[in-house]
């Protein structure tokens, strides 16, 4: 009798896997974290094989703590940090070298030349992304350059690439399946999301052979069985979607102008625009999130550089908090800010005003200003950030967007969803369980196994902690807002920009 749907979520500083009952109850938890190799400045890799080894242990260790028989699950499903580049022999399985993380900026100066080269445009109307060294393409193409006999070898077959969920796959098979989802495929930059194939343009350009890449197939479906000796049965992987794509299925985002917003070290906000992809005139991403039951599904993605991290620095930089739960009383000791204004541009402003040159800053600063008042103005940047990502994903997607459902650590803070009620208008949704990119995973597996009927069936059964409904009025908001915006103006000007 099956009951369970297994979800593996490969991240990028751990490996874990998550059992959920078919109705999206968590039974079991296994994490286990993997090393971080930094050989240069500005480079990160993974050891591939150190990510196979932790998520099939995790794996295992979950159906352990369970109590459970392999058997009893409907399927697997995979979600993963997205873009990191591995590059394995297809004879043998092995990688041959480390794999690139989406962190590693060593393909910087190639990206400057393709910008140069005029590339900008041409690559986002086919792949909806920017052109930065964060995607896979560049990452392979580096590896192909500099590794020797690499690409004569991948010219002749020989090697396969993949990212993460490819590389899962492969090994979940026992080397039988090379394929990956759209979700993944749309964040390598060789992908077209209109004609959903790999763009023969972009791979000719970045010297990558084409028989090297996987065959990219539905996020909910059957991608192959597990080999036997992995778990004593044989397990389909069912489910595949890149992590922040599982997190906007796990919430339920299955409507056009649906959001969510993952409050973690930094913001990941998705919009759902339905069935054709929005391209954005303010710097966000194009991404498909996932295709199901033959249809595909496109997203807006934009995302908040700095977020939580602004706590971490009030606790570990400042020292002005014991603990990151510790802001929402103190903030809550004080009706507002006080007037003041907290920018947390430590590395630059991200969208919608694009100045990597920005430096942080605090502006309304009185002799009655408190530590409250700072601490509340930190909580009031991470929603301000917020709206103003969710103020051009409506522009540009010309969709009204009427709640955002929210997750990520610092989501536990309720004094940060009533403020971001605020200055959004609209309601806030906090779901009881907020491991939503595993739970994605498992219900994209639970659609392809019969596990779950519908969408709409799990949606259905899909639980609310808590919500928020916003109380300011509209001057209120807007006189907020326009502080803001002061703020960002100034901090604009002060920045180091080659042009001021
Ligand atoms: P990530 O997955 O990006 O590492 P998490 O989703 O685990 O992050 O969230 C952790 C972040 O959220 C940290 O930056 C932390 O400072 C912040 N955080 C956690 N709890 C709270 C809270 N109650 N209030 C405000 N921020 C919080």
């Amino acid at each position: 009798m099956k009951k369970y749907l297994l979800a593996l979520d490969q991240g990028t500083t751990s490996s874990r896997a998550i059992l959920f009952t078919s109705s999206g109850e968590p039974v079991a938890v296994s994490q286990k974290e993997f090393r971080q190799i930094f050989p240069r400045e500005g480079w990160v890799e993974h050891n591939a094989e150190e990510i196979w080894s932790t998520q099939i242990d995790v794996a295992k260790d979950a159906i352990e703590k369970a109590g459970i028989e392999a058997d009893e699950i409907y399927g697997i499903g995979i979600t993963n940090q997205r873009e990191t580049t591995v590059v394995w022999e297809r004879s043998t399985g092995k990688p041959i070298c480390n794999a690139i993380v989406w962190q590693c900026r060593r393909t910087s100066e190639y990206c400057d030349t393709l910008r140069r080269d005029g590339l900008t445009e041409p690559i986002r109307r086919k792949t909806g992304l920017i052109i930065d060294p964060y995607f896979s393409g560049t990452k392979l193409r580096w590896i192909l350059e500099n590794l020797p006999g690499a690409r004569s070898r991948a010219e002749a077959g020989e090697l396969c690439f993949g990212t993460i969920d490819s590389w899962l796959i492969w090994n979940l098979t026992g080397g039988r399946v090379h394929a990956t989802d759209y979700s993944n495929a749309s964040r390598t930059m060789m992908f077209n999301i209109n004609t959903l194939r790999w763009d023969d343009e972009l791979l000719s350009l970045l010297g990558v052979p084409k028989r090297m890449l996987p065959e990219v197939r539905e996020s909910s479906g059957n991608f192959g069985y597990t080999e036997k000796s992995l778990f004593g049965a044989e397990i389909p992987v069912a489910g595949v979607a890149g992590d922040q794509q599982a997190a906007l299925f796990g919430q339920c985002c299955y409507s056009e102008g649906s959001v969510k917003n993952t409050y973690g070290t930094g913001g990941f906000l998705l919009m759902n625009t339905g069935e054709r992809p929005v391209f954005s005139k303010n710097g966000l991403v194009t991404t498909i999130a996932w295709s199901v039951d033959g249809r595909v599904n496109y997203a807006l993605e934009g995302s908040v550089f700095i977020c939580g991290a602004a706590v971490q620095w009030l606790r570990d930089g400042m020292g002005l908090i014991a603990s990151a739960p510790e802001t929402e009383s103190v903030a809550r000791s004080v009706p507002d800010s006080g007037g003041v204004y907290f920018v947390p541009a430590f590395v630059g402003l991200g969208a919608p005003y694009w100045d990597p040159y920005a430096r942080g800053a605090v502006f309304g600063i009185t002799r009655g200003t408190t530590r409250a008042h700072l601490i509340r103005a930190v909580l009031d940047s991470m929603a301000f950030q917020t709206a103003d990502v969710i103020g051009i994903m409506q522009k540009d997607s010309g969709i009204y967007i009427p709640a955002l459902n929210v997750d990520g650590g610092a989501s536990g803070n309720d004094l940060l969803l009533e403020i971001q009620a605020d200055l959004l208008g609209r309601r806030i949704i906090r779901p009881s369980c907020v491991e939503t990119t595993a739970m994605g995973a498992a219900f994209l597996a639970g659609l392809a196994t019969g596990a779950v009927d519908s969408k709409e069936d799990i949606a259905a059964h899909r639980r609310i902690a808590a919500e928020f409904e916003p109380r300011a009025d509209d001057a209120e908001r807007r006189v907020r807002i326009d502080g803001w915006h002061r703020a960002i103006r100034g901090t604009v000007a002060f920045s180091e920009h080659p042009s001021n």
